[in-house]
């Protein structure tokens, strides 16, 4: 399973953002192959083909052949020494058999690029070859076909999209996080390899050019609006809700951690607000995400993007942005939660202030009709009890199915360490994979899937 959050991680790096939101034209001519770097800067490499001849070719022409396996070491700059060859890069590693590199298995012949004062392996294959050494690192085989059909249309659009990303170095994609994490033969998979057969082809667009198909471990209930990560928006990156109730092993999560190690951690990136004394979560969108954080120390405040934290902290400490905040040194939590069991059992609860926001929210909840008249009353005569109700009302308001169209957000709170209670894994952006899942075990087909975490994409059909 570790392998879920790992390849999440490539979406969230906020550096290579812009390259996915800015979109690229369907080619008009065949996207057939895709030449993917699985080693840069070697010196040398060793190749096999079972009892098949090898056959190494330089752009002048130049040939070597070889029988079963053959070693190859950088001789000079920009040429390679073969057996008792010497040729010049780039050259072709080809064979009518299955080439093995440093005795691992990939389908279809490699090119060796120079780079630096080495060269570049490069794997050229087919685009459905390709996915067959990717998709494993990205779903569980055991997860039902439908979901597994849909992520194979994502991971085809993101690779047809992202052709060319490492241009300047000789390939299309890198086989590591930064692109997809690609294995070859090795990471291949019978159930996968039929989702990938399945939807041959099959790629998602939006006005003619391929969409940006992020996607995440678990929403924890409600997918998140591109604009609030990345800020960019994106028409069919708008967060939603999960049509179906589903429990994941990442459903909920709590972390504590020292308003120090925060303060260091902010403090590496050029963030400083002196020595830190507080956190707020200063807005969320209408599901409740956390949108913006404040923070407060000695020598001012400042507000950062919760998504911008949550990369800063640890995107696997930091599971979403999805989270409330609460303090737990001193003992007095002085914040609102929806979700933490521990705020009701706190004796001392009746006298929390209400900030701005909570008073908007006390409002709007009135207005909902969400409290008793009962309570009304009492807050009236002792408006010190607001807070008390209003958490009350929010944690009766979890418990049910009804969307909170409300800006939830926290007081500030304070002390040696925080705890961040959240929900979901991921960015949020896109499809949700347990949501995905538990979607295909309620009946809906992979078309339907994407159309629900993609409205207003279409599937098309490349042509090989
Ligand atoms: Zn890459």
């Amino acid at each position: 399973m570790c392998r879920l959050p790992a390849s999440l991680s490539k979406f969230i790096i906020l550096s290579f953002s812009i390259l996915f939101l800015s979109g690229s034209a369907v080619p008009a001519f065949s996207a057939a192959t895709l030449s993917i770097g699985i080693s840069t800067g070697d010196d040398r490499a060793s190749f096999s083909a079972g009892n098949a001849q090898i056959t190494i070719t330089s752009t002048s022409g130049a040939k070597a052949t070889f029988k079963s396996s053959v070693q190859v070491v950088l001789s000079g700059s920009g040429a390679i020494k073969a057996g008792s060859s010497t040729l010049n890069l780039p050259v072709t590693v080809r064979s009518s058999s299955m080439l093995r590199w440093n005795n691992r298995p990939y389908r279809g012949y490699f090119r060796l690029v120079p780079e630096g004062r080495g060269f570049n392996v490069v794997n050229v294959l087919g685009v459905e070859d390709y996915l067959k050494g990717v998709l494993k690192m990205e779903v569980n085989p055991a997860w039902p076909m439908e979901s597994l059909k849909a992520q194979a249309i994502i991971a085809r659009t993101y690779a047809l999209r992202n052709k060319n990303r490492h241009g300047s170095s000789g390939f299309d994609l890198c086989a590591l996080n930064h692109c997809q994490v690609y294995r070859g033969v090795n990471a291949e998979d019978p159930t996968l390899t039929k989702a990938i057969e399945s939807t041959r082809g099959m790629v998602l667009n939006y006005n003619g050019a391929y969409a940006a198909t992020f996607y995440h471990s678990d929403s924890g209930g409600h997918t998140a609006n591109v604009s609030a990560v990345w800020g960019s928006s994106i028409p069919y990156l708008q967060g939603k809700p999960e049509p179906v109730n589903y429990e994941s092993p990442y459903s909920k999560w709590q972390v504590t951690l020292r308003m120090s190690d925060i303060q260091r951690a902010l403090s590496s990136k050029g963030i400083n607000v002196g020595k830190l004394s507080g956190l707020q979560v200063a807005s969320t969108d209408s599901a409740g995400r956390a949108v913006d954080l404040t923070l407060l120390g000695s020598s001012g405040r400042t507000s950062i993007r919760a998504s911008q934290f949550r990369m800063i902290m640890g995107s696997d400490r930091i599971r979403s942005t999805y989270f409330t905040i609460g303090g737990s040194q001193p003992a007095a939590p002085t914040y609102l939660s929806r979700s933490d069991p521990a705020a009701s059992a706190y004796s001392g609860e009746e006298n929390i202030p209400l900030s701005g926001k909570d008073e908007q929210l006390l409002l709007s909840l009135t207005q909902k009709g969400v409290f008793k008249t009962e309570e009304l009353m009492d807050m009236l005569v002792r408006p010190e009890k607001r807070g008390f109700y209003l958490r009350k009302a929010m944690e009766r308001q979890s418990g049910s199915e009804e969307e909170l169209n409300i800006q939830l957000s926290g007081s500030m709170v304070s002390g040696e360490t925080v705890t961040f209670i959240g929900k979901g894994w991921g960015h949020g952006v896109g499809l949700s994979q347990w949501g995905a899942k538990s979607l295909a075990e309620a009946g809906w087909d992979h078309k339907r899937i994407l159309q629900h975490y993609f409205p207003g994409t279409s599937i098309d059909r490349v042509s090989y």
